[in-house]
């Protein structure tokens, strides 16, 4: 269903990624940053036929790089709940579930419909 890069990374159609994983610009609003480290990119998004190309950045592996409003908090928090809810169960997990599935180990075994339509609530 999702396609991937030649390097394996995946690739998402335009407004269809999991809204935990963000554009530096995005980030940048939560006060947030991909990392020194420079955090590999999550995915990509494609539209106009691959010729507009957007990086995207795991929420979960950003850093803040200053202090935050209380508004970003809350944006972070739910962005970071999102990052542990199972797409599947919709049950929040105590762990990231990891992107290349997510889904948790249950449903991700089992058969279950995906629903990535949900928006984010910002
Ligand atoms: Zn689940």
């Amino acid at each position: 269903m999702t396609e991937t890069t030649e390097t394996g990374i995946e690739v998402y159609a335009y407004r269809h990624a999991p809204w935990y994983l963000l554009t530096r610009r995005q980030l940048r609003r939560l006060g947030l940053s991909p990392g020194k480290g420079r955090q590999e990119i999550a995915a990509e998004i494609r539209w106009r036929r691959g010729l507009r190309v957007a990086y995207l950045f795991d929420v979960g592996r950003a850093e803040r790089v200053r202090p935050m409003t209380k508004a970003q908090a809350r944006a972070l928090d739910a962005a970071m709940r999102a990052r542990r809810t199972c797409a599947g169960c919709r049950v929040v997990q105590d762990y990231c579930i990891p992107t290349s599935r997510g889904m948790c180990v249950p449903c991700f075994t089992g058969e279950t419909v995906v629903d990535d339509d949900t928006p984010p609530p910002w």
